[in-house]
């Protein structure tokens, strides 16, 4: 963005830098990139964040939510992703809390709150199911109402991280008499309650971040429902507003762009510079742009949200183009690492042939591939930007 920012905001940006080189050290660096220490990592990082108060842009200030202005949000962001920082795990700060924040009683706002601002509970989504994913409605997860708990029954899948969830929170049916989206409700459930068994499935960058989990006669209190029986619905759809907008992932994709041209500059091909062959300087340009529109649009619907409004429907059109940009700039990656690259290459990784950019290019292009998927498919996204956005 080319701002000319106030003395304010260059004061804000000094103070950014200064607690992120303190505080994005290398040795949480190292426990973040470990995936066995992984979580310890991210709850260290977030309590670090949490302590020099900015854990949570946009919540209400009575549970400990910041004010930040369009610019400030901005000024955060890009520095984090400059340095390479991660997000924050968006299951509790992002996406739970607001609903508690916005549906729950005073009772659950006490109780969750605090714990999710200081990430003492690790939280996952459960709202997808086998036969239930774009068609989310169709889920049949019960909910039977037995004197003051529920009894759940049914199963969920694809629930990242939910190996080390404290917490899940679900859309459950309550009632199957009526529309299926009627009948839904919030509930929030602790992962320790008997009768919740959670396997892991391996996706194809070789990790372990997605889950099953079953629930087999789970009782769940009444208290732990949010807002009222059966409206469980229009909470969800304020929520998947919210994820689809952080999943753009703008100043993320500012610094893998400028180490993607970092390294095609490196990269010596028949005596000159990938980024001098005008056939790969031409999708590398075709990306930037595509990334400067990108990053425009979503400070316009960032400023109309500060402005009073609520994120709409175009978030999907951010998540849709926010994606593809992610996946032109893995592929690009992949051809600038080249035949390190190339998965098939006997038992090693392109780690153990001494090229850590290639590993790095190699995973994150599998990984990648989960976008076009996750937080609501292209196709679908398409669909609501045609009927919301065009009004087609
Ligand atoms: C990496 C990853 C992490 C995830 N994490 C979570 C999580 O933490 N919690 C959670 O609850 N869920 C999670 N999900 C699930 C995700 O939300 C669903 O996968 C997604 O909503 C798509 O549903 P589905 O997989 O059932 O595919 P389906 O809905 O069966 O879709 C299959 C294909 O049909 C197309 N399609 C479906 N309906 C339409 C339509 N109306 N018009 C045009 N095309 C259509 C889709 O675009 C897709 O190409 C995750 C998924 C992935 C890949």
């Amino acid at each position: 963005m080319h701002t000319q920012f106030s003395e304010q905001d260059l004061a804000f940006k000094a103070e950014v830098q200064e607690f992120l080189a303190e505080a994005w050290d290398d040795e949480l660096k190292a426990m973040v990139h470990n995936r066995d220490t992984m979580k310890k990592g991210m709850v260290e990082w977030q309590q670090r964040i949490y302590r020099k108060g900015w854990m949570a842009p946009g919540w209400p200030e009575e549970h400990g939510g910041i004010n930040w202005s369009v610019t400030q949000n901005f000024i955060f962001n890009s520095e984090r992703a400059r340095v390479g920082a991660p997000d924050k795990m968006p299951f509790g700060v992002t996406m739970v809390a607001p609903v508690i924040y916005k549906f729950g009683n005073e009772e659950q706002k006490q109780r969750f709150l605090p714990r999710i601002l200081n990430s003492e509970d690790w939280w996952c989504q459960g709202y997808s199911e086998p036969g239930a994913g774009s068609d989310l409605a169709s889920l049949k997860t019960r909910a039977e109402l037995d004197g003051d708990e529920y009894i759940i029954n049914g199963s969920k899948i694809w629930t990242t991280y939910a190996q080390y969830a404290d917490w899940i929170f679900c859309l459950v049916r309550t009632d199957s008499s009526g529309k299926k989206q009627q009948g839904i409700s919030f509930m929030l459930i602790d992962m320790k309650s008997p009768g919740i068994t959670v396997r892991p499935i391996m996706t194809i960058d070789g990790f372990h971040h997605l889950n099953e989990v079953f629930f087999e006669d789970v009782r769940v209190p009444v208290a732990n429902r949010v807002g009222e029986e059966g409206m469980g619905w229009t909470y969800a759809k304020s929520l998947l507003v919210l994820e689809r907008f952080s999943i753009a992932e703008v100043a993320d994709s500012k610094r893998f762009l400028a180490e993607l041209k970092e390294m095609a500059r490196q990269e010596i091909n028949g005596g000159r510079s990938l980024l001098d062959d005008p056939i790969f300087a031409s999708r590398l340009a075709d990306v930037e742009i595509d990334l400067m529109a990108l990053e425009y649009t979503e400070l316009r619907a960032l400023a109309a949200a500060a402005a009073g409004g609520t994120p709409g429907p175009e978030s999907s059109l951010l998540k849709l183009q926010g994606t593809d940009v992610q996946k032109a700039i893995q592929e690009l990656r992949m051809d600038v690492a080249g035949y390190y690259s190339n998965t098939l290459q006997g038992d090693l990784t392109p780690q153990q042939l001494g090229h850590d950019f290639a590993d790095f290019a190699q995973k994150h292009y599998f990984r990648g591939r989960a976008s076009s998927i996750y937080g609501g498919s292209d196709e679908v996204q398409k669909n609501i930007t045609a009927k919301y956005v065009l009004g087609l």
